[in-house]
């Protein structure tokens, strides 16, 4: 099982869980005009820091939670592999979405 970076993220992306990811499984892109990262099946080993780090709780700790976006999370991982890295938001900073709200 791995952990699912879910529609939360989507358009929102404080990018703080890439930075405490011990096998670096999290990777930036966009999906369908807007910013988002995705956690790679592969590498995740379910240690659950990424979901610690979220502010706005987009995280959840198998793909049983929410399957949709686990399959997103899944086929995107390797488009997104490659992609440069972000520079996270502060972890206090309002969020973009109006459906956001700071843990
Ligand atoms: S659960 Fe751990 S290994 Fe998996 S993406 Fe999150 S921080 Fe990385």
């Amino acid at each position: 099982m791995a952990y699912v970076i879910t529609e939360k993220c989507h358009g929102e992306r404080y990018g703080l869980c890439a930075t405490v990811c011990p096998t670096e499984a999290i990777h930036p892109g966009t999906y369908q005009g807007k910013d988002f990262m995705v956690i790679d099946p592969v590498t995740c080993i379910s240690c659950g820091a990424c979901a610690a780090e979220c502010p706005v709780g987009s995280i959840v700790e198998s793909e049983d939670m929410d399957p949709a976006w686990a399959k997103i999370n899944a086929e995107l991982a390797p488009q997104f592999i490659n992609n440069p890295k972000v520079t996270p938001r502060a972890k206090d900073e309002a969020p973009i979405k109006p459906t956001n709200k700071l843990k």
